[in-house]
This record gives structure tokens, C-alpha cells and sequence, in this order.
């Protein structure tokens, strides 16, 4: 049978983009829709503008510390208005690069929503396509918990657009996006709360680097809660919200931001027309070559709920393209230390195995740890430590986890990555020479062992 496509795509985010450009580069045929903004969360209420609203909250600790290397400042003033759109004109910039990107290739970009009407057939603003490969990557959207008043709440994807910055913030969560908008409304001069739901947050984190954050953060006056839920959420006649937590405390804010996790888009997707089913957790169930139960429907990226990192969709879109349309270049991903950063402040960066995943896993571990003073912290009155930790394994040498938590992790973490990729040893890390002076070689100069 002559199809219209050899692949439509449904959603340009990371995945969809990435496979659908690919797919084309390989010679397919290939139709993407989209419905709300091209590049997708990460470019639009993602990655993209959250790293940018950190470098703006950033700016604070280096005003703080200008007085230590002999500068001396007027007093500064931050407008809220001025980032939001100097950010909204990048993000408009973005998009513009993301079409052509998908048209240079020669894909086919259909703007709306497209629900699935059969195995191989995708309906956009009324109009019927087939396609012999239907590829889903629509993505997640925040969830908040149904309590009364959760309609007051806001999530990430209203914070990047808000007229003012709230004066009160009350922060919701303990994954990356609580712990990186704790950060940046604190940074920016909010009076901002964390309130989490367990003893401490980033759970899944190796526990030296969230004890770590948890002081730091503390020494910078953002007020964490751990155990604290909220059970309501009210509005006042001046305006303000009033949060009750579920031990009785009642808390004012003007806003209130929920960062609870995310689920998978499939709103009116339209899955009831065809065989795709979903897996205990609500996301789309693929196998290890990102099939669903329909044999004609694949899926990547957050929709099947894996990893919901912007790079791992690239490389799921990317395989995908590969072994439709140039099987001898497939590969399958690697889920194995995949490095991550949380754009805290300071920042998290993380690759391998956390010491309790280590000795979890039945491995007889060493573990290397050190907390020092940046070094450009020397010259000012700022206490902030950073810590380093690498997980060993005893029997083997092999370095199994890499842990920092403290300025440019994300930027460290990286290279790191590629040495755990390759399997290398403590010894191959102790023969590595440092770059000096830089807090990174920190992490080839480790020699004690702590534990
Ligand atoms: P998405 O990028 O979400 O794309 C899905 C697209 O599908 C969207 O454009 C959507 O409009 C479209 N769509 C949905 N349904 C339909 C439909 N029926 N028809 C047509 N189009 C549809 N990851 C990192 O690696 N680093 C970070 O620093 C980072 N920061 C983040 C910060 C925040 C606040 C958030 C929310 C996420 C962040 N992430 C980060 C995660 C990252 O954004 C996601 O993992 C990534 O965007 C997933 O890509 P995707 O292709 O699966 O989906
Ligand atoms: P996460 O899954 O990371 O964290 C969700 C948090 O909300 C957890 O602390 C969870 O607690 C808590 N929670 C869940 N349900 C409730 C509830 N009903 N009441 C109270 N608390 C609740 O989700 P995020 O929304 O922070 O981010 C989504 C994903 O996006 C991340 O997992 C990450 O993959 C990606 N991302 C990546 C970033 C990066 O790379 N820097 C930045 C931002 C997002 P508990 O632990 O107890 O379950």
C-alpha cells in the first residue's frame, strides 16, 4: 500500500525533531505536527529558559562577591520584566532556528494537534494522513496533586511567563525543577520556601550530595522544609494565598509553585483507535527498540517515561531514525551512566552510581570524598564548600560513580561521563594529570579513602 509518509512524527521536542530531521537525512518521507511551539519543553518551558533564569539568579552571588577583588557597587536593581523578555526574544530565536532546521531537511511541518485515527493514520485540522511508521514524542506536561485550591498553584510552565516576580514563593517538590526554581527565586530576591514531602530531597541522589545541598542551601537563607505537605490552598481578599500544610501550619505566599513531577502528554491522542497500550505508571509501553503494542507505532522521550532528560530523547529519536531507515548505522542507547546536572545553586553534577546504588547492587565499595572552599571563594567572606566523591569499586578499581555538588558541576560532570564510559579505573584517574589551578582536578588528586 502507497502511503502519504514513511514516517510521521507527532510532537517537535527533542525526540521528535531529532528523529524526524534524521529520518529525512536517510531518505524517508517524513510529516511532523506539532500544536504548541517548535523545539518543544526544553526550548520553550524547559532547559533552555531555565538555564537562563539561573545565569540571572547567578548574577547575585558574583555582585556578592565583586567586594572581596576590590570592586566596589552601586547598589544593584533587578527587573523581572527585563529578563522575562530579553529570554522570550532567544526562545523566539530558537524557534525560528528549530523550523528551518526541519524544513532545510525536507520534512514536512504541519502545525495542530494530531490525534492517531487508526495504526497508520494521523488526522491534523481535519485532514486524513497515512503513514507506514507513526513515531509518538508529545512529551510530558506538570502534574499538580488534586487538593482543594490546587487551581491557585502554578507550575514551570506558567513561572517562565509571570508579569512580576512574586515577593513570596512557596516552592512544592524535592526533584530537579523544585530544587532549581528554589534557586532561582531565592536568587532573584524572593522570600522562597521548599517544602518537600519526605525526610530530604532529590531522592535517587547520592546521599553525601543532598546533605551537602541541603547545607548549602541553608547557608544561603532559602528555608527548607522537609515532612511538610500542603493539604489547601486559599486566596485572601488582599490577594495573598494561604497554604495549609497537612500538620495544621498555615503559610502566606503570592505564589505558589508546584514542581511534582510530570505525565505523559496523550491528551486526545486519539490511542483508543489503535492497539497502543500503557504501562503500570500511565506511560506509552514500548520495547528495547521503542516499539508500542501497535506494530506500525513506535514512541520516545518522555511520553515512555524512561529518562526524562532532553539528551536521552535525542538519542532515542536517533535510534529510532537509524534502525527504520539506515540499519546498518543502529546502535541501541545506552541507559548506563547517563551524566545529569541539577542547575541548583550550587549545581549538582552527577554520573554513575550513588553509594547506596553502589552497595545495593552487591559491590564492595571505596569511597573518596572531599568538601573544600573554592578557591575564589579565598578572597571573600563566603563559606560555601564544594563537595567531590567518587564511588570505587574495591575489587575491580573501576571508578563506578562521580559526585560534585558545587560551581560548574554540570560542566565537570561531563568529561567525567566519558571516563565511566570507558571504564575507567581510580588508578587511571590518579594518573591523569590536573589542570591547575581548577577545583576539577580535585577529582584526579583523591587519594584518601573515607570510607
Ligand atoms: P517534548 O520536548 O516535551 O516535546 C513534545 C512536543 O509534542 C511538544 O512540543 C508538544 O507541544 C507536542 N505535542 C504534544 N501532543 C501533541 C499532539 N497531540 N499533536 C501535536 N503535537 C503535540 N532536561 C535536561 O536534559 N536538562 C535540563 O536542564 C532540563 N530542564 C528542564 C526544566 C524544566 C522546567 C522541564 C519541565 C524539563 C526539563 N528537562 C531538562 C527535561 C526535558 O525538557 C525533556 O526531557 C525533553 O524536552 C523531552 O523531550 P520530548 O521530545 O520527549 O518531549
Ligand atoms: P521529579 O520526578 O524529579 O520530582 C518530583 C518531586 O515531587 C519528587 O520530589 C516527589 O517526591 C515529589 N512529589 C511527587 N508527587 C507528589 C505529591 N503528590 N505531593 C508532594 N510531592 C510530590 O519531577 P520534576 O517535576 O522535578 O521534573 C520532571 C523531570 O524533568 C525530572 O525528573 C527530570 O528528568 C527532568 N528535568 C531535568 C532537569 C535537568 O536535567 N537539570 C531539570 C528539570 C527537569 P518523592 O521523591 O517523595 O516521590
Amino acid at each position: 500500500m502507497a502511503y502519504d509518509f514513511d514516517l510521521f512524527v507527532i510532537g517537535a521536542g527533542s525526540g521528535g525533531v531529532r528523529a524526524a530531521r534524521f529520518a529525512a537525512g536517510f531518505g524517508a518521507k517524513v510529516a511532523v505536527a506539532e500544536s504548541r511551539y517548535l523545539g518543544g519543553t526544553c526550548v520553550n518551558v524547559g532547559c533552555v529558559p531555565k538555564k537562563l533564569l539561573v545565569y540571572g539568579a547567578h548574577v547575585a552571588d558574583e555582585l556578592e562577591q565583586a567586594a572581596g577583588f576590590g570592586w566596589t557597587l552601586e547598589e544593584g536593581h533587578f527587573d523581572w520584566g527585563t529578563l522575562i523578555a530579553n529570554k522570550n526574544r532567544e526562545i523566539e530565536r530558537l524557534n525560528g532556528i528549530y523550523r528551518n532546521l526541519l524544513l532545510n531537511s525536507g520534512v514536512t511541518l504541519l502545525q495542530g494537534h494530531a490525534r492517531l485515527t487508526g495504526a497508520n493514520e494521523v488526522e491534523v485540522q481535519g485532514q486524513r494522513y497515512s503513514a507506514k511508521h507513526i513515531l509518538i514524542a508529545t512529551g510530558g506536561w506538570p502534574q499538580v496533586p488534586d487538593i482543594p485550591g490546587k487551581e491557585l498553584a502554578i507550575t514551570s510552565n506558567e513561572a517562565f511567563y509571570l508579569k512580576d516576580l512574586p515577593r513570596r514563593v512557596l516552592v512544592v517538590g524535592g526533584g530537579y525543577i523544585a530544587v532549581e526554581f528554589a534557586g532561582i527565586f531565592h536568587g532573584l530576591g524572593a522570600t522562597t520556601s521548599l517544602l518537600y514531602r519526605g525526610d530530604l530531597f532529590l531522592r535517587g541522589f547520592d546521599g553525601s550530595v543532598r546533605t551537602h545541598l541541603k547545607e548549602e542551601l541553608e547557608k544561603r537563607g532559602l528555608d527548607l522544609q522537609f515532612n511538610a505537605d500542603i493539604q489547601r490552598i486559599d486566596k485572601l481578599e488582599d490577594g495573598s494565598l494561604k497554604a495549609t500544610l497537612n500538620d495544621g501550619r498555615e503559610l502566606l505566599a503570592d505564589c505558589v509553585f508546584y514542581a511534582t513531577g510530570r505525565r505523559p502528554m496523550l491528551d486526545n491522542l486519539g490511542l483508543e483507535n489503535t492497539g497502543v497500550e500503557l504501562d503500570a505508571r500511565g506511560f506509552i509501553r514500548v520495547d528495547d527498540q521503542y516499539q508500542t503494542t501497535a506494530a506500525s507505532i513506535l514512541a520516545i522521550g518522555d511520553v515512555i517515561g524512561r529518562v526524562q532528560l532532553t539528551p536521552v530523547a535525542l538519542a532515542e529519536g536517533m535510534a529510532v531514525a537509524r534502525r527504520l531507515f539506515k540499519p546498518e548505522q543502529y546502535r541501541p542507547v545506552d541507559y548506563r551512566n547517563i551524566p545529569t546536572a541539577v542547575f541548583s545553586q550550587p549545581p549538582i553534577g552527577t554520573v554513575g552510581l550513588s553509594e547506596e546504588q553502589a552497595l545495593e547492587a552487591g559491590h564492595k565499595v571505596q569511597i573518596f570524598e572531599s568538601r573544600f572552599r573554592a578557591m575564589k571563594l579565598t578572597l571573600t567572606d563566603i563559606q560555601e564548600k564544594t563537595l567531590m566523591k567518587l564511588v570505587v569499586d574495591a575489587e575491580t578499581d573501576k571508578v563506578l560513580g562521580c559526585h560534585m555538588v558545587g560551581p560548574d558541576a554540570g560542566e565537570i560532570i561531563q568529561g567525567l561521563g566519558i571516563a565511566l564510559k570507558a571504564g575507567a579505573t581510580k588508578q587511571q584517574f590518579d594518573e591523569t594529570i590536573g589542570v591547575h589551578p581548577t577545583a576539577a582536578e580535585e577529582f584526579v588528586t583523591l587519594r584518601t579513602i573515607t570510607r
